[in-house]
């Protein structure tokens, strides 16, 4: 574990979100507020370890604007970003509420403070399922449900999902961290507490880099491999690089096999959700929030 590298990748988290949430506004295109947020962690000397998620309402994660993207944030947005270095990955997300609603702030504040209550009882050889406990229970205290088909996860070098998954509810399963890093993230929602796939994301990752006939097709699977490697990536940064031609060789290269397309995740039901999440280093006798 690069200690340095981890605690460098979350100053850089801290800055870019006191930076982007007084600009964050009501019509304020999607597309705008994604740009903002990675250009401003290249400006920092960091890169974006995946596409910034920008979920409006019943939209959990793996919502990215693609290039064209016209959609206004409105309703409740979360906010999920990432910065690594070398591939020391710092995780982090937050949520605002842009229409003046008391159940938006209270479903951000359920969010926050069960991922607080999650923090404090966080400590090696810890079980997985008690962290879920306090994140269910906490949530179910204002009267909303966790999302429980989604979970936190422990991250090692060029790995933003490693390992161990930390639950949002008491999945009774005996896991204990070890020392390490991860993210803890929990949702609160009015809905059921489940979420479904919705449509393509944009958002891929390699899986596979065997070749591929494509003059297309090949040149943006060299420039993933050396770009991105195993973190994830999207249509919007392939079209900034090479013009709108990247989405045939995208298209070709996921009908090849070299690519998983994430879908949209969205709260079955349809209702509201809030989300946030911090990303924790564990070592012997201490635990140390990287993003906050
Ligand atoms: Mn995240
Ligand atoms: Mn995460």
């Amino acid at each position: 574990m690069n200690k340095e590298k981890i605690t460098k990748a979350g100053e850089i988290a801290k800055q870019v979100k006191e930076y982007i949430k007084p600009l964050i506004v009501k019509d304020t295109p999607l597309l705008e507020i994604a740009e903002k947020i990675e250009n401003k962690i290249i400006e920092l000397r960091g890169n974006p370890a995946f596409p910034t998620n920008l979920g409006i309402n019943e939209i959990v994660a793996h919502y990215t604007p693609s290039h064209d993207d016209k959609t206004l944030a409105h309703g409740l947005l979360k906010i999920d970003f990432g910065v690594h270095i070398d591939g020391w990955i710092a995780d982090t997300a937050f949520s605002i509420d842009l229409e003046n609603s008391e159940e938006n702030k209270k479903l951000i504040e359920a969010s926050e403070k069960s991922l607080e209550n999650a923090i404090k009882i966080v400590k090696e050889k810890i079980v997985a399922s008690e962290i879920g406990k306090v994140v269910q229970e906490t949530i179910e205290s204002y009267g909303f449900s966790s999302i429980i088909n989604l979970s936190g996860h422990e991250m090692k070098q060029h790995e933003l999902h490693a390992g161990i998954t930390i639950p949002n509810f008491d999945d009774k399963k005996n896991v204990q961290l070890d020392k390490g890093v991860y993210a803890i993230e929990p949702f609160a929602t009015t809905g059921g507490g489940r979420v479904r796939d919705g449509k393509p994301s944009g958002i891929y990752i390699l899986i596979d880099s065997k070749n591929v006939r494509s003059p297309i097709a090949r040149e943006v699977l060299q420039y993933i491999t050396e770009e991105y490697q195993t973190l994830p990536f999207c249509s919007r940064w392939l079209v900034n690089k090479f013009g709108t031609r990247a989405l045939l060789g995208l298209n070709q290269l996921q009908t090849n096999g070299n690519l998983h397309h994430f879908e949209q995740l969205i709260e079955s039901s349809g209702a509201k959700v809030s989300q946030a999440e911090h990303t924790i280093i564990i070592e012997k006798g201490s635990v140390t929030v990287t993003t906050r």
